[in-house]
């Protein structure tokens, strides 16, 4: 059994919203395994780890390990974990039995499907339970209801809270046989480091028929993308929940698509965030909102493309050299406006060649390369002052590539965007 389950709760939101997620991070787990720590990681990791000696083990213990492992930031470490053990402690004192960093198996949904919560908690009359789930990042905040996923699912799934937590929840009323006896269900994101208005601890009342609706949909749905004959026939959709995605910079061409169109979609137009017009407010309010949206997707997409090509050099795999935001080709054109023999005698009049328009048989449009092949030296010469380039769209190119532009061009211009 591997560390983690591919379908298990830490991944619930970007399995359901996109079906290609579990074959596209398959193939990359395959290749590489698990992702590398980085930094961020690692932090809340050891966090978790001094959170559950406190809770087993007691304060002094806990406060050994908080040294060991944060050295001089231990005491900033410790008030925000200490936010975990006080509602640990409201709880306790209410009766309840916690179980930190529990495994649960979650064969009800699927056969592959487990994974560990990290407060799980009992009451002594076994008619309540609680999940908690201690979030340590800063930067991202964690809903802990279906905001920031569709309304359509919220239709589909039925269940308006944090699907990872209501999948916890279910693991507990499996394991505990309680799904006939409990009274209320509560899951709560604790979540001290972000610094915002909103409270770190943030706490959802579950119905058990909405978990029971949940299970049904999570059994359904595993079964389907995890079953399918033709794997690329299943949806990829791209949205925020690429960001913790491991085909996000690696191998998956829907979120590369998404990229390209909005990079496409905001380097011509900048310039419409100076209109004032409610029709461009419209207009940029739009872009602003899909751009916003894709924003933690863009910057682990190339967080991801760092780490892939890190890892295919190191592991032997071969040079890699990953990709950047390039130049397209650039195309010519003849103007548009040329279309009937005056219009072709005054456009090379320009160039000083003098042409009646009764001698003009028939103006056409042909391709660049060929008309070249039609001329002598002189008519190649006028034939490129006729000419007109138009920029190649954004693309993503080798990063070797002549066209590769700075790695931070595009980055730059959506903090622009999104700043202003
Ligand atoms: S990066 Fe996004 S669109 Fe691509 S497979 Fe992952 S979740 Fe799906």
């Amino acid at each position: 059994m591997s560390v983690h389950s591919l379908i298990g709760p830490s991944s619930a939101s970007r399995r359901i919203q996109c079906e290609q997620s579990f074959w596209a991070e398959k193939e990359y787990l395959e290749k590489f395994g698990e992702s590398r720590s980085s930094g961020e990681a690692t932090e809340g990791t050891n966090a978790h780890a001094v959170l559950e000696t406190w809770i087993k083990e007691g304060e002094e213990k806990a406060l050994i390990q908080l040294h060991a492992l944060f050295h001089d930031k231990a005491e900033d470490h410790k008030e925000y974990i200490k936010v975990a053990v006080d509602y640990v402690e409201h709880y306790r004192k209410k009766g309840f039995t916690f179980y930190p960093e529990k495994s649960f198996n979650l064969s009800s949904i699927h056969p592959d499907c487990f994974g560990t919560a990290d407060l799980p908690a009992v009451s002594q009359n076994k008619k309540r339970i609680l999940i908690g789930d201690f979030k340590y990042g800063e930067g991202v905040f964690v809903e802990n209801d279906y905001t920031y996923q569709s309304v359509e699912e919220i239709d589909v799934v039925g269940f308006p809270y944090s699907v990872q937590l209501g999948k916890y929840a279910i693991g507990l009323l499996d394991e505990f046989k309680l799904w006939d006896t409990v009274e209320e269900i509560i899951l709560t994101v604790i979540q001290p480091r972000y610094n915002s208005e909103d409270e770190p601890i943030r706490e959802q009342k579950v119905e058990v028929f909405e978990l029971k609706i949940l299970q049904a949909f999570l059994k359904e749905h595993y079964a389907k993308v995890l079953g399918a004959k033709d794997p690329s026939k299943l949806a990829y959709k791209v949205g925020s929940h690429c960001q913790f995605c491991n085909a996000s910079g690696y191998n998956c061409p829907a979120q590369q698509d998404a990229l390209n169109e909005l990079v496409n979609e905001v380097m011509p137009e900048k310039e419409i965030m100076e209109y004032e017009s409610s029709a461009h407010t419209d207009q940029v309010l739009e872009f602003v909102a899909k751009a916003l949206q894709l924003k933690p997707a863009i910057d682990a997409f190339y967080k991801k493309v760092n780490e892939v090509c890190e890892r295919l050099v190191t592991d032997g795999h071969g040079g890699a050299l990953g990709l950047a935001w390039g130049e397209g080709r650039a195309s010519n054109k003849y103007p548009e406006d040329i279309k009937t023999p005056e219009d072709l005698s005054n456009a090379l009049m320009v160039s000083g060649i003098i042409i009646d328009p009764e001698d003009v048989r028939e103006v056409s449009l042909m391709a660049h390369s060929n008309v070249a092949k039609l001329l002598d030296k002189n008519g190649k010469k006028v034939l490129k002052d006729l000419l007109v380039k138009t920029p190649g769209r954004r693309k993503l190119v080798p990063a070797n590539s002549p066209t590769a532009l700075p790695k931070d061009f595009v980055l730059d211009d959506f903090k622009d965007i999104i700043t202003n």
